[in-house]
């Protein structure tokens, strides 16, 4: 098998994501190197970790995991931005296969009923043409044989409320807006967050408001990066 193996590398070699060297047979996506290059967040298996702190006051999150910090110059900021704007999207599945076999190891994340990432706006969606989030999210769909929801919840345009004149919607216009629909499809479920960069969480948060808003349901997160506060 390995010699199989061997020959299929000769001809269809792999690259690392992170530095485009050719990878070994023994590894996947990432050069040893470049692994230890990210720095990692431990905060899985971690209660009270550092990501769950930073919502203490603002929302109530049952859980929070990130894979690693997002770090300007790092190795993660790069894959971040290879994933986003240059259609890498086998980082995706290399992040979610990760975060997923992580969580379903963990203790604490028990209770997750299905996955909902933060949405694109529908424009960017279609200048985009794809969520970045997706491939994260669906590998760890496959891991935790739970489904992968993303017709709830929707991120609205700035246009509507620039119809509200009143000074709470003007400041509330210069923040991002969240809304919910077939809210049938959470009612009452444990819903798993997922994000690609966590800094201020303010995203976290008006996501946070409009799913609170649906009958039952609790919240936890994951993401791919954070920063370190
Ligand atoms: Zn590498």
């Amino acid at each position: 098998m390995q010699f199989l193996k061997d020959i299929f590398y000769v001809f269809f070699p792999n690259y690392c994501l992170g530095c485009d060297i050719t990878l070994q047979t023994h590894e996947s996506y990432m050069c040893t190197h470049c692994r230890h290059d990210l720095a990692l967040t431990y905060f899985t298996n971690e209660a009270n970790n550092h990501l769950e702190r930073s919502f203490l006051g603002r929302v109530k999150i049952i859980e929070a995991t990130a894979l690693f910090y997002f770090e300007k110059q790092h190795k993660a900021q790069e894959l971040i931005h290879l994933l986003k704007y240059e259609n890498q999207q086998q980082i995706g599945v290399f992040l979610g296969d990760w975060m997923g076999n992580e969580i379903k190891n963990s203790e604490r994340f028990q209770h997750i009923d299905c996955i909902v990432p933060v949405p694109l706006h529908p424009k960017k969606m279609r200048h985009r043409g794809f969520n970045q989030l997706d491939k994260f999210g669906k590998r760890m769909s496959h891991h935790l044989e739970i489904p992968y929801i993303t017709q709830v919840l929707i991120k609205t345009t700035r246009s509507n409320s620039q119809t509200n004149k009143g000074r709470f919607a003007r400041v509330k216009n210069t923040q991002e807006i969240f809304t919910t629909q077939q809210k049938h499809l959470i009612k009452n479920k444990h819903v798993l967050l997922i994000d690609d960069v966590i800094t201020t969480g303010a995203t976290i948060e008006a996501c946070y408001d409009a799913l609170i808003q649906i009958e039952g349901v609790s919240i936890s997160i994951a993401t791919m990066t954070c920063s370190k506060f």
